[in-house]
């Protein structure tokens, strides 16, 4: 017997509505399918149609969970008041949103840095993230289980620094910060809102320029405490937890899942 959690095992999401942005890809699209594993019905958000409906087809294929894909850019008002008004809409509530669509434009130091760059991991990273925020409160509060939020932020934000990412850093630690402020606003609203700050994870945004898998699994091996970078399901893990009735009284922290390297 494994001592390892199967998200199929559980049932901590049964009947609720969970939206999950950015989950076409990577982490994103993991935390869907986990949280459809455990029984809820999930809307999954992006720019891209096509993703989207991949990530639908992986969690029908999966065991049969509802999923309903809708395109949104995070980075407009309308797209995130419609895109809680269609989860509603569809299942009649909604009671965890995980707010994780984000891009990293980095690599050169800062003088370097393009106003592009900025502007568009600024508009993603932290305006994407207040404006679902807010759309997600909005909904929430009126109902009368309220609901659960968590927001990815990173290890790059508050917790440690790298050269090449400062423009990043700023609007994940930007996140962090908006999470605990958010979460002191609204928990009496019945709203509970948590950070989630991975390390690298298994995706193609941990990869240095030029990086292949194999090298970034040797660089781990060389510098991380647990020598190894974290999985996307290690990622969805903390967010089911932070999301779930587990989590009840945690409000405003921010858990970092890095494999040890900010211990
Ligand atoms: P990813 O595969 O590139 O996922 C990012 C997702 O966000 C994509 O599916 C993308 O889809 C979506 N997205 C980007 N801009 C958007 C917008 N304006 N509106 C709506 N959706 C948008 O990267 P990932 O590694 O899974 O990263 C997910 C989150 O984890 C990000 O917030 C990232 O900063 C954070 N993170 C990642 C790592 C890591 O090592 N991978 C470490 C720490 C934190 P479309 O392009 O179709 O919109």
């Amino acid at each position: 017997m494994t001592s390892r959690t199967r998200f199929s095992d559980r049932t901590r999401f049964t009947g609720r509505t969970a939206l999950v942005t950015g989950a076409g890809s990577g982490i994103g699209r993991t935390i869907a399918l986990a949280l459809a594993a455990e029984g809820a019905q999930v809307v999954v958000a992006g720019r891209r149609r096509e993703p989207l409906d991949e990530t639908v087809r992986l969690v029908e294929e999966a065991g049969g969970g509802k999923a309903l894909a809708v395109t949104a850019d995070v980075t407009s008002a309308a797209d995130v008041e419609a895109l809680v008004a269609a989860a509603v809409d569809r299942f009649g509530s909604l009671d965890v949103a995980v707010n994780n669509a984000g891009v990293f434009r980095g690599g050169a130091p800062l003088a370097e840095l393009s106003e592009d760059d900025w502007q568009t991991q600024l508009d993603i990273n932290v305006t994407g993230v207040f404006l679902a925020l807010r759309a997600e409160i909005r909904q929430m509060r009126t109902q009368p289980t309220g609901g659960a939020i968590v927001n990815i932020a990173s290890t790059f934000g508050a917790h440690t620094r790298h050269p090449g990412a400062a423009a990043y850093s700023a609007t994940k630690a930007a996140v962090s910060v908006l999470t605990r402020g958010a979460a002191l606003d609204h928990i009496r609203d019945g709203v509970r809102i948590n950070a989630v700050s991975p390390g690298a994870v298994e995706t193609p945004m941990s990869l240095r320029p030029g990086e292949t898998t194999t090298d970034r699994a040797e660089r781990a091996a060389a510098t991380l405490p647990l020598g190894r970078i974290s999985t996307t399901s290690e990622i969805a893990a903390a967010v089911l937890y932070l999301t779930s009735d587990d989590a009840s009284s945690v409000v405003g922290t921010d858990l970092v899942v890095d494999s040890g390297a900010t211990a």
